[in-house]
């Protein structure tokens, strides 16, 4: 007695078509004979599944499967006799797998496609300063163009197309796929006339000078695009990229974080007792602040604004300056007594007030 079609692939009466495909999908990959050599159960059941995908994937022949059972292909060349043969079923796997493997299968037939040249990769370090104001950039590249009096062919292997064709068997079946062809390199063209002083595709190299647009912000290891500075292609094809990899020169004083920027500020203990006003450094010129009397060490002030432009939306980073109070490690005989005398001061007895935030809040309050 021939097994039930739905049992083969394990779904109901009521499948929708998505359904027997995915049913018959997974059946294939798991029955497939790759994967199974040797082992005549796992073809009897990949046959199996081929043949009962075959039928219910035709509504026509679903229905009268539905209406008459096995019986509805006795002697009508159906599948009576020894069931559908291999090609048959890998003839199938072409509507099945392809959407699911994109370009694999076969979808080259259609034109040409551009070959483009290599791209030229080039390192570009930064000031701070011109990472915040963004900046231009002469850069000199060596790249690869055209000699003069080159000229260019179809390429006769592969039909100017640039690929090559060929069928392989895989665990998906026959498949057909394609790959770049050996004798133009994708290209599609071949060298016709190669002036003397060119490289075997007709090229030289020529020094030039490129102008690159570095917008303000940019970070350590980002790399930019100027489209169409890289090499020369082959024939018609368009030329490759320049890249240009961004590197941040450290700044002595100013440490950068996204686009915060943090400012240690040292200050003596006169200082921060009596209040002072200050010029600091930022990136982009400097600026007066003013410390209050009786700034403690390890405040934070932030000065809005003042830290880098961001370079995907509008606005910029904060500067933070960091007060650090000064210690004296040395005093002279009457500095000394000048702070024996202190020492038991009321005015100098730590006293934090309860609104005063602990080094943590301040963390805290400053990655908020
Ligand atoms: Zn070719």
């Amino acid at each position: 007695m021939k097994e039930d079609y739905y049992d083969i692939l394990g779904i109901s009466k009521s499948a929708s078509e998505s359904e027997i495909k995915k049913a018959y999908r997974k059946k294939a990959i798991k029955y497939h004979p790759d994967k199974n050599p040797g082992d005549s159960s796992a073809e009897e059941n990949f046959k199996k599944a081929a043949e009962a995908y075959e039928v219910l994937s035709n509504s026509e022949k679903r229905s009268k499967y539905d209406q008459l059972g096995h019986s509805a292909f006795d002697g009508s060349g159906g599948f009576g006799g020894g069931g559908m043969n291999m090609d048959d079923i890998f003839s199938q796997f072409g509507d099945i797998f392809g959407s699911a493997f994109g370009g694999g299968f076969g979808g080259f037939g259609g034109g040409q496609r551009r070959s483009k040249g290599s791209n030229l990769r080039i390192r570009v370090s930064l000031e701070l300063k011109e990472i915040a104001l963004g900046v231009e950039k002469k850069i000199k590249v060596k790249r690869k163009i055209k000699a003069k009096g080159v000229s260019y062919k179809n390429c006769f292997s592969c039909n100017g197309s640039g690929q090559v064709t060929r069928i392989t068997n895989t665990i998906l079946g026959r498949m057909q796929s394609a790959s770049t062809c050996p004798s133009c390199n994708g290209s599609g063209q071949v060298i016709s006339n190669r002036p003397s002083n060119s490289d075997s595709n007709g090229l030289i190299v020529s020094e030039e000078t490129v102008l690159v647009k570095i917008p303000a912000g940019v970070e350590d290891d980002m790399q930019l695009k100027v489209t169409g500075k890289g090499n020369d292609s082959v024939g018609d094809g368009i030329p490759g990229d320049l890249i240009v990899l961004i590197q941040e020169n450290e700044h002595p004083t100013l440490k950068r974080e996204g686009n915060n920027l943090h400012y240690d500020m040292y200050i003596s203990i006169s200082d921060a007792v009596l209040g002072i006003s200050k010029e600091i450094e930022t990136v982009t010129g400097s600026v007066r602040i003013k410390l209050e009397s009786g700034i403690q060490s390890g405040k934070i002030l932030r000065l809005r604004g003042k830290g880098l432009t961001s370079l995907n939306s509008y606005g910029a980073g904060d500067l933070l300056v960091h007060i650090n109070v000064w210690t004296p490690r040395i005093l002279n005989k009457e500095q000394k007594l000048f702070f024996e005398q202190m020492k038991n001061s009321e005015n100098f007895i730590p006293s934090p007030e309860k609104g005063e935030k602990s080094f943590f809040e301040k963390v805290k309050d400053m990655f908020s």
